[in-house]
């Protein structure tokens, strides 16, 4: 008999997703809290403000009506998908019947099921890096394989055709374009998105674009969207997007998926299954933020300009410090290569890692190193904190890297 191999008490797919990185510093920040330490954290991933009130007042309307109790359907209430393909069509430049949407629970949900109806065994995503945490982990667990293609910040941290096309092989499946960035606030210019989806379309090669930043631009710059610069491209591109970030949304848990109706129908499929609706009041309050009043919206992402300038001006005025002007998004992302190898504080970091820890021993600062989106070498701050924390933060690193 052959000896028989135990079972796995846990899936082997589940137990190989990798313990986020941010997770060791942002425990470690929170810890110091605890004890009553005065850290400055520049790792939360959301806004700071309140949701604007005429969204929580159509939530506490929804809350009371009755019919907003029961499900809506699995895609999305019709209403919530106009407004969105409306939205699309405003931002992405893109006509869609509200057909072609399906109402996610948050960004999030979008991407883990975009790879889940693209994907068969083996299919490669060619993932731009620095890239959001969450891309290779929704990767792997639909089976597909992340081929990261790395740009530093000497490129403003932007991949050119001729390394996505170096990258190519014939399992290439899906590009994935985020513009702008998370970790990078990057946001490529009209010419590269349109070289960028010309290069897709005419190798086959699905696009997933995640526009969840698309409305925090700033210098001027609009993010334009891939099927924007690329029309012919909409047939094999699915759209990702959500309230979360324009809106100080993030716990309302509301993103959605635009894409052609092959696709829309699979992923409807897969949702009634996975979740069902998102919650109805939600919904709700995600119609009024997409077709009430923008002003409340407008005044946060001037904040978050200011707070760029800012950050960006005090980052820059450190030694060994190199950081990019990121023109969307709210973090910035410094190559702090420069500074491994030192000692500070007879401390002697070799790693993003190492330092992010040092600066959170020594400084009380907590940041979130590159491991966590690519290689080491690189912090990401994300600005959405009041500007007296985030000035008063970026002052202490600058006497803890000054010693
Ligand atoms: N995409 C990117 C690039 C993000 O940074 C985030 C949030 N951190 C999301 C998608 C998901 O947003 P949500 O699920 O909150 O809508």
């Amino acid at each position: 008999m052959p000896e028989s191999t135990p079972t796995p008490r846990l899936s082997t797919k589940i137990s190989a997703i990798a313990e986020s990185a941010t997770l060791k510093v942002d425990a470690k920040a929170k810890a110091l809290q605890a004890q009553g330490r005065s850290v400055i954290s520049y790792a939360a991933g959301e806004p700071d403000f309140p949701t604007p009130e005429h969204i929580v007042e159509a939530a506490l309307v929804a809350a009371r009506d009755p019919k907003a109790h029961r499900y809506t359907p699995a895609a999305g209430l019709p209403d919530l998908r106009a407004a969105i393909a409306e939205k699309t069509r405003r931002d992405s430049g893109l006509e869609v019947d509200p057909s072609r949407v399906i109402v996610t629970n948050g960004g999030k949900q979008s991407v883990y099921e975009a790879f889940q109806v693209l994907l068969n065994p083996g299919d490669e995503v060619i993932v731009p890096t620095p890239f959001w945490t969450t891309y290779p982990e929704a990767i792997a667990l639909a089976d597909g394989v992340a081929v990261d293609v790395f740009a530093d910040a000497s490129q403003n941290y932007q991949v050119t055709v001729e390394q996505l096309e170096a990258a190519r092989t014939p399992r290439t499946k899906v590009l994935l374009f985020v513009s702008p960035s998370n970790p990078t606030g990057s946001v490529y210019s009209p010419e590269q998105t349109k070289a960028i989806g010309e290069w897709a379309l005419e190798h086959g090669i699905w696009v997933i674009t995640d526009e969840i930043y698309q409305n925090l631009t700033y210098d001027g710059v609009r993010a334009t969207s891939i099927v924007e610069a690329v029309p012919e491209l909409a047939e094999q591109t699915l759209l990702v997007n959500g309230v979360a970030k324009t809106y100080a949304m993030t716990g309302w848990r509301v993103g959605w998926t635009v894409g052609p109706a092959d696709a829309i129908k699979a992923l409807g499929n897969l949702q009634s299954h996975l979740s069902g609706n998102v919650n109805n009041i939600a919904q709700r309050a995600a119609i009024a933020a997409l077709t009430g009043p923008q002003d409340a919206a407008e005044a946060m992402r001037d904040a978050f300009d200011r707070r760029r300038k800012l950050i960006v001006g005090e980052l820059n005025k450190i030694d060994g410090f190199e950081t990019p002007t990121p023109q969307g998004a709210f973090y910035v992302y410094p190559d702090v290569t420069a500074l491994l190898g030192r000692t500070f504080g007879g401390v002697t970091p070799t790693t993003s890692l190492e330092l992010a820890d040092l600066m959170l021993d020594q400084a009380e600062v907590a940041a979130v190193p590159g491991e966590a989106f690519g290689p080491s070498g690189y912090l990401r701050f994300s600005y959405a904190l009041g500007d007296d924390q985030l000035l008063e933060g970026v002052q202490r690193l600058q006497r803890l890297f000054a010693s």
